[in-house]
């Protein structure tokens, strides 16, 4: 499988030189071997480096409420310490060496502000841009282990928080910033899920802004982890994408070794039920299609729940991306590779 998420830095440590981090490249490649994953991308949050400061400071003059204010400025102040240029160069140099690993970013949707990411991404050697919606507006959604953004959520409340993150997800989509859409219902992470009538409503219009940017949508286990209990997106979202022909790729989402390639399989099953054939990999932000047969572990656990049938194709036939792609997978990983 391919595990196209993967973090540096667990939240809770501070960056320190990306130079510094060759050792756990290397031992991402080693389990990588071990469990079955392909390729790795690596894709550090923006906002650990200082030259998104500047974006952050717009996230930052979201929000006016002293106590959601304090929050966010202490969350940038341990998160935003790592330079931008020795982490791009130090994933060069872990490429050079062997590893099977692309080079990429999870770069957050910051409201209004989307051009002034991309122009500062240019210039920099990408192969994958996974793009996010972590924020609505100043309010990090997602920071539950925080109570004063946590506790938003009883004020805003669960079909206001849905709506808004549905209009933060198509403004990035719009942007064409970035290539593979990172958990795409995100909203639902504390477990709270708006009505069936509007949730279905919202999922459509997730899956027709990801269609119309051109953006693949990632298949994350992350979402087992938290009070969401499920992959992102469900498998009705999926199952959307399927039938808009929105390409895929899977992820694990994990910030550290343990989860590397977590749950891949299981991925694979509800990728296939929804009537994937493939999984986009990409290099030098151009995707190609890998066959999910040649690519999947061949021991498979059944899922914890079968795949909800609301929303996805009922023909086995249909494809999302077209036939079986012929192309090569990706190589696997040489974990006798030094770092
Ligand atoms: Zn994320
Ligand atoms: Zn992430």
């Amino acid at each position: 499988m391919l595990d196209y998420h993967v973090h540096l830095w667990p939240h809770a440590e501070r960056a320190e030189a990306a130079g510094q981090r060759l050792d756990r490249l290397a031992r991402y490649c080693e389990l990588a071997a071990e469990r079955g994953v392909a390729e790795i991308a690596v894709t550090e949050h923006l906002f650990r480096f200082t030259a998104a400061r500047s974006l952050v400071d717009h996230v930052r003059a979201e929000d006016g409420d002293p106590p959601a204010q304090a929050s966010i400025d202490a969350y940038f102040a341990h998160h935003t310490s790592a330079d931008l240029d020795a982490y791009v160069e130090a994933l060069l140099a872990a490429k050079q060496a062997g590893l099977p690993l692309v080079l990429g970013l999870e770069v957050d949707h910051y409201r209004g502000h989307m051009d002034e990411v991309a122009e500062l991404l240019a210039g920099y050697p990408f192969d994958v841009l996974l793009g996010s919606v972590h924020w609505i507006g100043g309010w990090m959604f997602d920071v539950l282990e925080d109570p004063v953004q946590a506790g938003e959520w009883d004020h805003r409340g669960v079909e206001s928080a849905w709506r808004s993150y549905t209009e933060a997800l198509e403004e990035l989509a719009s942007s064409r910033t970035c290539d593979v859409l990172a958990h795409p219902d995100l909203a639902k992470v504390t477990g709270r899920r708006p009505d069936p009538g509007l949730r279905s409503e919202l999922e459509e219009r997730m899956a027709l802004a990801a269609a119309a940017s051109g953006m693949a949508a990632e298949l994350s286990s992350a979402g087992w982890r938290k009070p969401a209990g499920e992959q992102y997106p469900s498998a009705s979202l999926l199952g959307r994408f399927a039938a808009q022909g929105v390409a895929l790729t899977t992820a694990s989402d994990t910030h550290g070794p343990d989860h590397l390639g977590e749950r891949s399989a299981e991925l694979a099953v509800l990728a296939e039920a929804a009537g994937y054939r493939s999984l986009r990999a990409f290099s030098a932000r151009q995707g190609r299609e890998v066959s999910l047969r040649q690519i999947t572990p061949a021991h498979r656990p059944a899922p914890d729940r079968a795949p909800s049938a609301d929303g996805a194709p009922s023909d086995d036939d249909q494809l999302a991306d077209g036939a079986p792609s012929d192309d090569d997978p990706p190589g696997q990983c040489r974990a006798e590779v030094q770092s």
